[in-house]
């Protein structure tokens, strides 16, 4: 828990975050794009690396509010965009031998906040100014030994910078995901894993 002086965190390395067979390891458009520039992957490549986690229910309003990254629609159904996990249940670029990232700077926002989250208030008379408040997610708390009250404490603005980009960036992503939702309930676009992503590359395009 956060103490009265401010959050106590440092990585230890143990892993456990990227090993977590219950861990979606999610990624956002911007992240698939940054890996697939990175690495130089072309679409069938990137195929690859992503797992599809469908969803089996309908989405209600209410669910819906309550989830960071909201599933996408596919032929096979609502499902969530993540990296893929091996058989057992590691993230597919964690470096088992050597307990490390393969893609440590190219690393999904999902990563790069663990194990903190972060909320965004606005303020009601004035909506350019906002306040952001973090926290440790759940999952930090039930694995994470990083966080513990023998490490010091975080350099809390920084986070906070990353948690504003973080926040900016799930923003994006969940006007990305209405309007495919919304194109692939009209009939607009088959909900293919290539037109997706051949969607995110177009986008790409676009912004350039
Ligand atoms: S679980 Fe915590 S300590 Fe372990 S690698 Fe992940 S962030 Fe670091
Ligand atoms: S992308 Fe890297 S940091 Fe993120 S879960 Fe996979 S191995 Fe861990």
């Amino acid at each position: 828990m956060r103490s009265t002086k401010g959050f106590r965190f440092k990585c230890t390395k143990c892993g456990n975050c990227c090993t977590d067979k219950n861990t979606i390891v999610n990624v956002t458009y911007s992240d698939i794009l940054r890996i697939k520039n990175g690495l130089n992957l072309m679409l069938n490549e990137i195929l690859e690396i992503l797992g599809f986690y469908t969803y089996d229910k309908e989405l209600a309003a209410e669910d819906r509010k309550k989830m960071v990254i909201p599933p996408i629609r596919t032929e096979k159904g609502l499902a969530f965009v993540g990296l893929l996990k091996k058989d057992s249940g590691a993230c597919y670029f964690y470096d088992e031998k050597n307990v490390k990232c393969k893609i440590y700077n190219l690393r999904p926002n999902f990563c790069r906040t663990f194990p903190f989250t972060f909320q965004i208030f606005f303020n009601k008379v004035n909506r350019s100014k906002a306040k952001i408040k973090m926290s440790y997610t759940q999952k930090g708390e039930q694995y994470c030994p990083g966080i513990s009250a023998d490490m010091p404490l975080i350099n809390e603005e920084q986070w906070i910078q990353l948690g504003k980009k973080t926040i900016e960036d799930l923003n994006d992503n969940n006007i990305f995901i209405n309007n495919w939702n919304d194109a692939v309930r009209i009939g607009k676009i088959i909900p293919t894993v290539k037109n997706l992503l051949s969607t995110i590359f177009n986008l790409e395009k676009k912004l350039k």
